[in-house]
């Protein structure tokens, strides 16, 4: 297993398929992000044991199942209380709602109940909002960092961010070509913001801790803005959403052949379909029963 990396004096990371950070301040823990499973209290409890640190709340970024699947294992273990943004909350506390979101409100298919999609319920103590937050003495900023997740927040002490799923690292990107994406205006916001940001650190949920975000950023957002330009092409005749999802597979190369996948990807999809509707230039029009975006005339 990873060994727990220094940041900064006062923070640390645990790397896994999601990071989990530790923020340290007089020999008490602030733990942020839980992510996929049970695994990760057992690794933070390994890591506050070396750190000599008393863990005194769990801090989460957005309600992805990788990000805060262990968190009722986290809550229970340490018996600690759990802080999250509202709207991510909600999730959080009903976890249901991500596969049955992912599959357009019905009755989610069994293929997206596993764990990756379904996290074990947490109840949530507290909602967060961007700026200061007191958190039992240790003074932590809220950051907005909507896009990837709807009410995305991240949370800096001490020199480093820990920032969620706002960029991936090049290899992720590399390996799933269509980053998630609830809200591509406010994604694209974040991204050009997040470099200009005061921090020595930048910890993502995936991938290694950076000290400047903005070659990253750069990489994320002319992957969103890529996508944007297949679907304007994809409907120079009018396309259906699946039409879309293809095309933008196609151009990248990339093989979709699983639920999770596929609706994963077709979310991303629709957030740059409706930012392009929103900017005038694609439109939806009904034929022959069928929903389908076409561009303007513009
Ligand atoms: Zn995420």
């Amino acid at each position: 297993m990873t060994a727990t990396l220094e940041l900064t004096e006062s923070t640390y990371l645990i790397p896994s398929g999601s990071n989990t950070g530790l923020i340290i301040a007089d020999g008490r823990a602030l733990i942020v992000d839980a992510g996929l499973d049970a695994d990760t209290a057992r690794r933070v409890a390994r890591a506050l044991a070396e750190l000599q640190a008393r863990p005194v709340a769990l801090l989460l970024t957005h309600a992805h199942a990788d990000h805060f699947g262990g968190a009722s294992a986290i809550a229970e273990r340490f018996g600690v209380p759990v802080y999250a943004p509202a709207l991510e909350a909600a999730i959080v506390e009903n976890p249901y709602l991500e596969p049955q979101f992912l599959f357009s409100g019905a009755a989610p298919v069994p293929e997206l109940l596993g764990k990756f999609t379904l996290a074990a319920p947490c109840r949530v103590s507290a909602l967060v909002e961007p700026g200061p937050l007191d958190v039992g003495g240790i003074p932590v900023q809220v950051v907005a960092l909507a896009g990837h997740a709807p009410n995305q927040v991240g949370y800096a002490f001490g020199g480093t961010l820990f920032c969620g799923d706002v960029f991936f690292p090049s290899e992720t990107l590399a390996k799933h070509p269509i980053p998630f994406c609830a809200d591509v205006e406010r994604a694209l916001d974040t991204l050009r913001r997040l470099p200009e940001m005061p921090y020595a650190h930048f910890a993502p949920g995936h991938g290694p801790a950076l000290a400047d975000p903005a070659a990253e950023c750069r990489a994320n957002a002319d992957r969103l803005l890529a996508i944007a330009d297949t679907i304007l092409g994809a409907c120079a005749a009018p396309a259906s959403t699946g039409d879309l999802v293809k095309a933008v597979m196609d151009a990248l190369g990339a093989t979709l052949n699983q639920i999770a996948q596929y609706c994963l990807a077709q979310t991303t999809v629709l957030a740059c379909a409706a930012w392009l509707r929103a900017q005038g230039r694609l439109d939806v029009i009904f034929a022959d029963n069928r929903m389908l975006w076409a561009r303007t005339a513009a």
